[in-house]
């Protein structure tokens, strides 16, 4: 073991080093990966030389997603305290099913949950879990919510057809989630949007009504709490009271922006969710966690137990259930997601949490301000945001972003909202600074120039 602990040591240390001057690795085109790297897995083992070579090649070439050239998804950066808590995760290799196999580490992800639910506001009958990642809590949400309408249906199956609401903002997995659950992706009602991505709260009431007078039952409500293009919140408070008065489960999906719960600045964008009935946030995306870290808290944890417990006597052979995770999650075997969580919010705690997701919000007024300020630009999102989403003279987004992908330059991802294709600028790496977003701009301005992108965009 302790060679490896070395070899990892001199590995990461040379990838730190070489990051500082390259922010971004070396573009491997994907048809030419297999020749460009040993990947190959053979009949004999090789020798530890060549095997070092192989590993640390694969490690330098790796795109990289803590460096201040990486905006191009909802995470980044690389905060060293959770970073600490992972690593230790992968080294106890606990499965947190059951107090038997992880025994403390149960207290750990109990613990957030708790501080989770109280920060929402809900009593000791509230509780959660963690899951693979907000597709995946997302999904939890939709069999409790399938459940809840119907006990008999996790017994004899799907009878009635049943639908369920989301806006067309919202993240891709709700469809397929509905495939998986029998609900069917045909029903999904994708509900418009206003001018900034927010559901449009009328719609949603006259699409409920006229799918019960169809003989649909609708059983669930998703909102989303930063949408994945816009950064866009919809309205949870005026949501709620609809599914209040028609008992629909509400589920919130703060996948991206929930974190707003841990800030007293802007956890205004969440207002009301303490009416909801699920909760989801990835604390992989704005609190910076290693991928991945999803939670989902339940305000009342009957629904946690009635779509999600079995027994197995195999498997649950002391202890009280409350204590044996298992009886509330998706998987049997689960790796511990807590421990990386837990060593951040530890360590700067819950006001440390708030600055992280505060300096988000801050950078992305830097970038918004950039913009306004520059007639070169055209803003397409809003204040209160983390996504800046907007275009540069003119040139088609996908032109810019794939070039300063394949050019080693800034790695940057494009998006649209309606009739327009833009770059989405995502601030979420929150060991950034200030510099590192005004940076961003001047090397795509210098870039564009030194391509002549501006000339083609106007010729073509
Ligand atoms: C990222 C995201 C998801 C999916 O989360 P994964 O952890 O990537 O599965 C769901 N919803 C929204 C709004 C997201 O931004």
């Amino acid at each position: 073991m302790k060679k490896s602990l070395s070899q990892f040591q001199t590995i990461v240390e040379e990838l730190l080093k070489d990051e500082v001057e390259n922010p971004m690795a070396d573009h491997i085109p994907a048809n030419e990966l297999f020749d460009r790297l040993d990947l190959s897995l053979e009949e004999e083992p090789i020798d530890e030389e060549r095997f070092d070579k192989a590993l640390t090649e694969l490690v330098m070439k790796t795109p990289r997603t803590a460096t201040n050239a990486f905006f191009n998804q909802l995470f980044g950066g690389r905060n060293e305290k959770a970073i600490l808590g992972d690593l230790l995760a992968v080294v106890l290799n606990n499965s947190m099913y059951t107090y038997k196999a992880a025994g403390p580490q149960i207290g750990v992800e109990k613990v957030i949950l708790r501080q989770i639910c109280d920060m929402i506001g809900w009593d000791d009958q509230s509780d959660g879990t963690i899951a693979t990642g907000g597709s995946m809590t997302n999904f939890m949400s939709m069999l409790m919510a399938r459940d809840a309408n119907d006990q008999k249906v996790r017994f004899e199956g799907l009878e009635k057809k049943l639908t369920v609401y989301t806006s067309k903002e919202s993240h891709y997995s709700i469809p397929k989630n509905a495939a998986f659950s029998g609900i069917g992706r045909d029903n999904v009602r994708f509900i418009p949007t206003d001018e900034r991505g927010k559901m449009d709260v009328e719609v949603l009431k006259g699409t409920i009504a006229a799918d019960q007078a169809n003989g649909y039952q609708p059983v669930l409500v998703n909102v989303t709490a930063g949408t994945t293009v816009l950064g866009a919140f919809d309205n949870i408070e005026a949501i709620s009271a609809v599914c209040e008065e028609r008992d629909i489960w509400l589920h919130v999906d703060g996948a991206y922006c929930g974190s707003v719960l841990f800030s007293d600045t802007y956890r205004h964008l969440i207002k009301g969710v303490e009416k909801v009935d699920s909760f989801s946030v990835n604390a992989h995306k704005m609190l910076g966690t290693p991928l991945t870290c999803s939670i989902i808290v339940v305000k009342n944890k009957q629904h946690l137990r009635d779509s999600f417990a079995n027994d197995a006597s195999y498997l649950y052979q002391t202890d009280h259930d409350e204590f044996n995770l298992g009886k509330t999650s998706l998987q049997c075997g689960r790796r511990n997601d807590a421990l990386k969580f837990w060593t951040l919010w530890k360590r700067v705690g819950t006001k440390g949490l708030a600055s992280i997701v505060d300096h988000q919000f801050a950078l992305a007024e830097t970038a918004r301000e950039y913009i306004r300020n520059n007639p070169d630009y055209t803003l397409y999102s809003f204040d209160d945001s983390v996504s800046v989403c907007f275009n540069y003279k003119g040139i088609p987004a996908k032109d810019i972003c794939t070039r300063l992908y394949e050019e080693s330059e800034l790695m940057v991802g494009y998006g649209s909202f309606r009739e327009d294709e833009f770059i989405r600028f995502v601030t979420i790496n929150a060991q950034n600074d200030h510099e590192d977003i005004l940076q961003f701009f001047k090397t795509m301005e210098q870039f564009v120039e030194d391509h002549n992108l501006e000339e083609r965009a106007v010729s073509s």
